[in-house]
Formats: C-alpha cells, sequence, structure tokens
C-alpha cells in the first residue's frame, strides 16, 4: 500500500450533492480538459499533495460511521488520468464496505476501472463542441459492464440550452439504458475567486448564471 501513490488536490468529507447520501470527496490533481465553467481550475496548474493509498484509506476510515449512508466519490482533476491508484483505492474501500463513484469526463475508457466501481457519474461536455467520440466508447463499456451511470450536464445560458443541444443528450439517454439518471447543473461563478488567486481568466465570465427556471426547461424537454 505504500508504494501506490496518487497526487490529490483535497478531501472534502460532507458533500451531498457528488452521489448518494453523504460523500467524501477525493478530488485528484490533473485534468485533460479545460472547461470554461471549470469550478477547480487548481487541480489544472498545481501538483497537488502526494498521498499513499494506506493513508487516503486511512484519512477516509475516520468518516465510516458518518457516510454509511452514502460512499466516496473520486473526483478533481480527471480521476481517470491515475486510474491505477483508484483501482487500487476501490479495492481497499470495498474492503472496508464503502461503495466508490467516479465523477468523469469519459475521454479515458478504463474498462478495469469502470468495471470495478460501483457507479459513474459522467460529466457531459457539450457547451462549445460537440460531445467527444471517446465519450461513447467509454459509454459502450458501461453499457456492456452494466454500471449504474448518471449523466450530468453543466448548462450554460446560450451556449448549451438550446433545443438542439437539448435533443442530442436525450437521444444519448435513449441509446444507454446504463443512463439511469440526468441530472442538469446550472452554470454558477462561484469559482471566479479560484482564477483570480491563480491569476487566469475565468474564460465564462461573459455568460450568464444558470437559474432553477432554466433546469426546469431542460427537464421538461428531456421528460423527465
Ligand atoms: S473535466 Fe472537470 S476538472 Fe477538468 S476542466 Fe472540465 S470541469 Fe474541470
Amino acid at each position: 500500500m505504500e508504494k501506490c501513490k496518487a497526487r490529490i488536490d483535497s478531501l472534502y468529507n460532507g458533500s451531498a450533492v457528488d452521489g448518494k447520501g453523504l460523500r467524501c470527496v477525493v478530488f485528484f490533481t490533473g485534468c485533460n480538459m479545460r472547461c470554461g465553467f471549470c469550478h477547480n481550475p487548481e487541480t489544472w496548474t498545481e501538483k497537488g499533495i502526494e498521498t499513499t493509498l494506506s493513508d487516503l484509506v486511512a484519512r477516509i476510515k475516520r468518516y465510516k460511521s458518518y457516510i454509511k449512508n452514502g460512499g466516496v466519490t473520486l473526483s478533481g482533476g480527471e480521476p481517470f488520468l491515475q486510474a491505477e491508484f483508484c483501482k487500487e483505492l476501490c479495492k481497499a474501500l470495498h474492503n472496508e464496505d464503502i461503495s466508490v463513484i467516479i465523477e468523469t469526463n469519459g475521454l479515458i475508457c478504463d474498462k478495469e476501472l469502470i468495471e470495478i466501481c460501483d457507479g459513474i457519474r459522467l460529466d457531459i461536455k457539450n457547451q462549445e463542441r460537440d460531445v467527444d467520440k471517446r465519450v461513447f466508447d467509454f459509454l459502450n463499456t458501461c453499457q456492456e459492464k452494466e454500471k449504474f451511470v448518471t449523466m450530468t450536464n453543466v448548462l450554460v445560458p446560450s451556449l448549451n440550452d438550446t433545443a438542439e443541444k437539448l435533443n442530442n443528450l436525450k437521444s444519448i439517454k435513449e441509446t444507454y439504458s446504463c443512463i439511469k439518471e440526468v441530472k442538469f447543473l446550472a452554470f454558477r461563478k462561484l469559482c471566479e475567486s479560484k482564477y483570480s488567486r491563480l491569476n487566469m481568466p475565468f474564460p465564462y465570465e461573459k455568460y450568464q448564471e444558470g437559474t432553477k427556471a432554466d433546469l426546469q426547461r431542460a427537464y421538461d424537454l428531456m421528460s423527465f
């Protein structure tokens, strides 16, 4: 366990928005995308903290009773960039009867990691471009492994809340029966101060924040 290491940005205890129940969230360092709305730009550029598997598992175990109706979410950054560590982490947490889901952009299709985890939260990035072809490979594997997938999507007003973009999402949902849930997330600018601290421009400064009404319109269009 000591030899198995990863770089993480932080461990957050007590999230109610990263999957079912209360959860510990491991934010991994490093990402292979640069989304303009990203809330965690520090994971792109900062080196994070090197952690061993045993240390991370010990830290999570302290919250075991607290997360008994939830579990652990691997997030970032992009956890699949550190897939080997994530596989070992899943095994170690399963030994403790703790379930693990992974938040991902779906660009890295590591079949073993998809198989071993207990669920996937796949954030579809369709804001400025079409959905990357690699995401469909990823979904094909989730389908094959009968993995529970929650499809998430950050709605940015005037950018990806058009009928065309929403109908595309609907057709993805209808194609893959492994997608059991769809959750729209409203674009927010709470992260702006992080960009200032990092001396980076906030790419989506010009867009308006999303509202509850925007989310409802998207759910209605997708008939959920
Ligand atoms: S994939 Fe996630 S962590 Fe990476 S830039 Fe996009 S929102 Fe940020």
